[in-house]
């Protein structure tokens, strides 16, 4: 460990999260070392901070490697964010699904018990955990019950996060992440789907877009602002867990509207419903109470979503035109 400049680790550096989070922590006078799966390999979303960031080779489906970069780095604060995310595709791979986030997740924390039980470790937890919970807006308490592979294994992952805190003395939290976008959002998410098609309709590089079900609801916020909310989640002098969310809920509708009107066109005239796309119908809309980040750790998203989805209309348009 550094006496002076601050280490991080960060699993999933080349993803959309891990590149906002490892630019805040290099601004923050932090060194930054990424755990990745091939290290020669193009850096994606972390393209542009080659060079400013360490790198080490790891893999979530191979626990000796993150036992190593842990054992060897022995950072100031790990972030954990690595994990397959497209919750359809769990359902394709449900035993990869569990090792890579539950298996990996243990990993990570019994390596910090075991080689460096100083580190701050937080882990990105999921609001699909919540599933069919009782209530909406739910909270850091509201029972669970899970929908999917995924949100079996993302619950699983949150738990062991808070009873390695409580029976190892470790320094872990989960961040319960409700839905966080950017225009380094890939496009199978509904909310870069949608800005992407906004933009090209607009440039006329396309006339039609495909939707599944467009009245579900989503509580959507700007990935930067999670990620300073986990660094706000280590920061604190004790330990826990965290809803980061907006508060406010969002139908797919509302944002195919917002797109839309940003680049001045009606989506009735261009948007196709594919049953193929519609996935079961919801019970509990999927929205979170912020309030214990608020309370006690001054929290709040910055980014309306109104202004996320306009930026990420705006960042389609540069990068189409571009290609054309
Ligand atoms: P998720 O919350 O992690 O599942 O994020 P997604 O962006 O994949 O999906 C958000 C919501 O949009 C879900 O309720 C989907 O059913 C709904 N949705 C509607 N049409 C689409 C679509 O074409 N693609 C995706 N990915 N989601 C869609």
């Amino acid at each position: 460990m550094s006496a002076g400049r601050r280490s991080a680790l960060i699993t999933g550096l080349t993803g959309q999260d891990g590149s906002f989070l490892a630019e805040q922590l290099l601004a923050d006078d932090h060194a930054v070392t990424g755990l990745v799966q091939d290290d020669g390999a193009d850096l994606r979303s972390a393209g542009h901070l080659a060079g400013r960031v360490d790198l080490v080779q790891g893999d979530l489906l191979e626990p000796e490697t993150l036992i190593a970069a842990v054992a060897d780095l022995r950072p100031d604060e790990i972030y954990h964010l690595a994990a397959p995310t497209f919750v359809p595709d769990s359902w394709r791979h449900p035993a990869r699904t569990l090792s890579a986030i539950v298996v990996g997740t243990a990993t990570l924390l019994e390596a910090v018990a075991d080689h460096s039980p100083q580190t701050r470790v937080l882990v990105a937890g999921s609001a699909e955990m919540f599933g069919d919970a009782p209530e909406s807006p739910q909270r850091e308490d509201t029972p669970c019950r899970p929908r999917t592979p995924y949100s079996t294994a993302k619950l699983a992952a949150h738990q062991l996060v808070g009873q390695l805190r409580e029976r190892r003395g470790l320094f872990s939290c989960s961040a319960i992440l409700y839905n966080h976008e950017s225009e380094r959002r890939p496009e199978n998410f509904v909310t870069r789907k949608i800005t992407r098609a906004a933009a090209a309709i607009k440039l006329g590089l396309a006339d039609e877009l495909t939707l599944g079900d467009t009245g579900a609801t989503r509580d959507w916020s700007f990935a930067g602002d999670m990620m300073r909310g986990c660094r706000l989640i280590l920061a604190h002098d004790t330990p826990d867990d965290y809803v980061l969310a907006s508060g406010i809920g969002h139908t797919v509708d509302d944002l195919l509207h917002v797109a839309f009107a940003h680049v001045g066109l009606d989506p009735g005239a261009y948007v196709r419903v594919d049953p193929d796309l519609v996935r079961g119908p919801e019970q509990t809309k999927p929205v979170g109470d912020p309030s214990r980040a608020r309370d006690r750790l001054g929290w709040a998203p910055s980014v309306t979503f109104e202004a996320l989805v306009g930026r990420m209309v705006d960042a389609d348009l540069e990068q189409l035109a571009a290609a054309v």
